[in-house]
């Protein structure tokens, strides 16, 4: 039962969340707590009495941007009572600093400490500003308060924190160091999710190929292989995953199960060889290439995405010229572009070599024209073909819904008077393209939905 705050109606809670997948789900967690208290959620600022920012410091901007909402909500505390918390990368990076930097703040809570939430509100209605930050030895991993957002995705931590030392990245000082989780754990999260009606999951970490069974001899391709033989699971991507740490037969149970779908996030960074070492990648473009060819050999159908920096202390024409050779190379079917952001605790700052903004900036623009013309013809090859898309929502204009196909294009297809739930998978012809989405047409009528998605739309 929603539980009356103060004024006699719920308690309500808001809670806004940038950066990766393990925000998105550390946000489902949170949620999930909060309505265990008996709070609602609300889609309204406004209307919310807590008050949550899910932040990311992966770049500053991404820091800078939840400074100033916080700034933003300071208004609504003069109008009512309204907590307001600071969670997330951030939080964990600038703890106490943050109370004195934004005194509207009432709470820090760090992405190690997202279990703690109810507690820290209690002890915040008490009185205290709490700093929640650092990480617990024992880290519990409950199943039993996430609020599960959306029908068609369920997503689950497998391995949390980051022993890699890549020069640019703060990750390992906001995440703490590497943690597995059981292989029983995930696989009895795995089959809740299917029996709740999810039939596509995604295995998180950042770098969820270096998952080892904790005091076992099992590594990420027999938690892979595990989860692929889940009955129920018609869709399996994981992410991230380090080139280096790519073995042999982890190719082989990606190429073994059609469950597993034909999409790899493998992020470059550069290029570049002597930018991969200046960055601390652990890695060459020789070795990277090959991996990349030794996956299509093994999968043909694969579709690669990938992260890419530019402007690394350093980095000169030529080097950035052998980014864009790479990337006309590989053909990825999608890629995420960065220009390089120093970040407090990292070795690369002091690096010599400063690239000015205009050119991390152009350098940047030429990145995206190059890989907006490969997707543009990637995608156009596909027209006339019928591909399996899960049902994400509903689009713009009426009768259409959008979806993903297995490679993770979206697709906005016309589904004529009879939607599919979202989290179907639907056959769709595709009509026409654009670099970054698909037009089609559903070809069959909407098929049954999962006994589990009719309880929910019924509801
Ligand atoms: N653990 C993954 C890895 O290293 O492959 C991804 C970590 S990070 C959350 C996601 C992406 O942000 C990185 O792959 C990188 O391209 C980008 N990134 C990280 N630190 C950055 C920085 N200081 N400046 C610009 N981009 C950065």
């Amino acid at each position: 039962m929603p539980q009356p705050g103060p004024s006699g109606r719920p308690r309500r809670f808001f809670i806004e969340t940038w950066g990766c997948q393990m925000n998105e789900l550390d946000t489902q967690r949170m949620s999930g707590q909060l309505m265990q208290q008996g709070m609602l959620p609300t889609r309204s600022p406004e209307a919310a009495d807590v008050l949550l920012l899910n932040s990311c410091s992966v770049r500053e901007n991404a820091q800078n941007k939840v400074y100033s909402r916080i700034g933003e909500y300071r208004v609504l505390k003069e109008e009512r009572e309204v907590l307001i918390g600071l969670c997330g990368c951030v939080a964990q990076q600038e703890g106490e600093a943050a109370l004195a930097r934004a005194p509207e703040l009432d709470f820090v809570l760090g992405p190690a400490r997202v279990g703690e939430l109810a507690e820290v509100l209690a002890r915040r209605r008490a009185g205290e500003r709490v700093v929640a930050t650092g990480f617990p030895k024992e880290r519990r991993f409950e199943i039993d308060a996430i609020s599960r957002d959306g029908a068609y995705k369920g997503m689950v931590t497998c391995i949390e924190g980051c022993d890699k030392r890549c020069t640019f990245c703060i990750v390992p000082t906001t995440r703490g160091a590497e943690r597995c989780r059981p292989m029983a754990e995930i696989v009895a999260e795995v089959e809740h999710l299917v029996d709740y009606g999810f039939r596509e999951i995604e295995l998180l970490g950042q770098t969820i190929n270096h998952w080892r069974e904790p005091g076992g001899s099992e590594d990420f391709s027999h938690l892979l292989d595990r989860v692929a033989r889940v009955p129920g699971v018609e869709r399996l991507r994981f992410i991230t995953s380090y080139p280096r740490d790519f073995t042999d037969r982890m190719i082989e149970v990606f190429a073994t199960h059609d469950a597993i779908c034909p999409y790899l996030h493998l992020p470059v960074q550069s290029g570049s060889n002597p930018v991969l070492r200046r960055m601390g990648r652990g890695y060459t473009v020789e070795s990277y290439r090959d991996l990349v060819g030794r996956i299509r050999a093994a999968r043909p159908d694969v579709v690669f995405s990938t992260d890419l920096i530019v402007g690394f202390p350093g980095e000169t024409e030529e080097q950035f010229r052998e980014t864009l050779d790479l990337v006309e190379a590989v053909r990825y079917g999608s890629l995420y572009g960065f220009k390089y952001s120093p970040r407090p605790g990292t070795a690369a700052p002091r690096l010599d070599g400063a690239v000015p903004v205009e050119v991390a900036n152009r350098r940047l623009n030429e990145l995206f024209a190059v890989q907006t013309e490969i997707q543009r013809e990637l995608n156009r090859a596909l027209v006339g073909e019928t591909m399996d898309v899960i049902v994400t929502g509903w689009g713009k204009e009426p009768e259409f819904q959008t979806g993903r196909t297995p490679c993770h294009r979206m697709v906005n297809f016309d589904a004529g008077a009879d939607p599919a739930e979202p989290g179907s998978i639907v056959p769709v012809s595709i009509e026409s393209s654009y670099p970054h989405s698909l037009v089609g047409r559903r070809t069959d009528p909407a098929p049954a939905a999962h006994p589990a998605l009719r309880v929910l739309a019924s509801s």
